[in-house]
């Protein structure tokens, strides 16, 4: 990497100690066009992980004598086998330790630069509960004038909260933190009985983004409590859908989470055990806990079909064509989503270390020094453009070949409730 000093032009940029502008492109005199910068995301997260305050946008570069404001730190490079690349940051002129961060971001990137090959999985990213979640936030917010609640995030991914949230969606954790007589969407994980008794008592409008797959399960909870069954959920503590489901019969069911607890479980009939689970549970674990239940009663009842939905199976399976092969796995994907941190467990336990990352942003380049091959995915709630993203930003690092690894096709879509089908 060649590496320069020079000013930078923007009207109204002011930057103090320790805060930086990283240049989303980067325009020099005599230039045709701006360059783009490829791996800006890269250097805004190396940059934020040493303390930085970070912005990011285009940025035009002038030499040094020609203006007083920021110094930019600009760095152009050919990769092996790629096109010409730059990344630059702008700083402010006395701030050496910023100046020093930047150069040590550099390097990283540098000691990263070589040709890969990435095994994109498919399918991956969006499932239809969360395609029809989100969609359902949309046209509340594009019929309403007044603020639109939404309880808990409406899918576990901080991207799409965010940018709901820019559009006027209100996230709260409780009911009480939404006016009497306001709109409220239930998130895609599905609510107890007694969230939307809360619900009617506040005289809520409700709009329920439940997951049909997920209600499904809520369907078979009821029913096989009211059978007289002692009803095992297999499921994470403390995860949305669980405590949704376990609200169905609170008496009647109970949580196993692992081998382990169905050990340790009593229950007042043995001959009279079902069990069910959460959605998005790794399907290979699942059934080591199915069998230890099978083998503690004989007698056990199962659901009619998988509760493991679709898309955490499709997307497992995918994890798998592309783990073997790779020396890295990217998992995009926010920490609260549970079949995110499913494919990172998973590809660790086929043998091949996993990052599990909200957005290029949060790839780390020493991570990508010996990784020739890497492997790529989304949880199902984490947005195809971030995946493109990553793509783009290990394009900025040297030439790709990228190879889809299509395990199957999804074509499964939910209907949308009635009150926000178009009139
Ligand atoms: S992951 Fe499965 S259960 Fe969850 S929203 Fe998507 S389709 Fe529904």
């Amino acid at each position: 990497m060649h590496t320069e000093i020079l000013a930078v032009r923007a009207a109204g940029l002011s930057l103090g100690h320790g805060q930086a502008v990283v240049a989303t492109s980067l325009e020099r005199q005599g230039d045709a066009r701006p360059l783009r910068s490829r791996v800006a995301p890269l250097l805004q997260g190396a940059l934020r992980r040493r303390g930085l305050v970070v912005q990011s946008g285009p940025l035009q570069a002038v030499p040094p004598s020609d203006a007083k404001g920021p110094v930019l730190v600009a760095a152009t490079y050919t990769p092996h086998g790629g096109t010409e690349q730059t990344a630059a940051v702008a700083v402010a002129p006395q701030d050496r330790a910023a100046r020093a961060a930047v150069q040590s971001a550099l390097r990283e990137l540098e000691d990263a630069l070589r040709s890969r090959a990435v095994l994109l999985a498919s399918p991956r990213s969006f499932c239809a509960g969360v395609d029809r979640a989100i969609e359902i936030v949309e046209r509340v917010l594009a019929q309403e004038d007044a603020p639109v609640y939404v309880r808990k995030q409406i899918v576990h991914n901080v991207h799409v909260v965010r940018d709901l949230e820019r559009r006027g969606a209100v996230f709260v954790d409780e009911l009480d933190e939404v006016p009497p007589a306001a709109t409220v969407v239930f998130s895609a994980h599905g609510v107890s009985p007694d969230v939307r008794a809360a619900a009617d008592r506040r005289e809520l409008r409700v709009i329920d983004a439940t997951c049909p797959l997920v209600t499904k399960v809520h369907a078979e909870a009821r029913r096989f409590a009211g059978r007289g069954d002692t009803v095992v959920f297999i499921g994470h503590a403390g995860h949305e859908e669980t405590e949704g489901t376990l609200g169905e019969a609170p008496d009647r069911m109970v949580l196993v989470e692992s081998v382990a607890d169905v050990a340790a479980l009593q229950v007042p009939d043995p001959t009279r055990v079902s069990y069910l689970t959460q959605t998005t549970l790794a399907v290979d674990e699942t059934t080591e806990v199915i069998k230890a239940l099978r083998e503690r009663f004989p007698a056990l009842r199962a659901p009619h079909s998988e509760d493991i939905c679709y898309a955490t199976t499709n997307r497992q399976e995918a994890l798998r064509a592309v783990a073997a092969d790779s020396d890295l796995v990217f998992v995009v994907g926010s920490v609260n989503s549970s079949n995110s941190q499913r494919l990172v467990e998973l590809s660790t336990r086929q043998g091949t270390p996993a990052q599990l990352i909200d957005d290029a942003s949060e790839v780390d380049p020493r991570w990508l020094r010996e990784a020739a091959t890497v492997g790529l995915t989304a949880g199902a709630s984490a947005p195809p453009r971030l995946v493109e993203q990553v793509i783009d930003s290990l394009a900025g690092l040297g030439a790709i070949h990228v190879e889809e690894r299509e395990v199957t096709q999804e074509n499964v879509q939910f209907a949308l409730p009635r009150a926000v089908r178009a009139k």
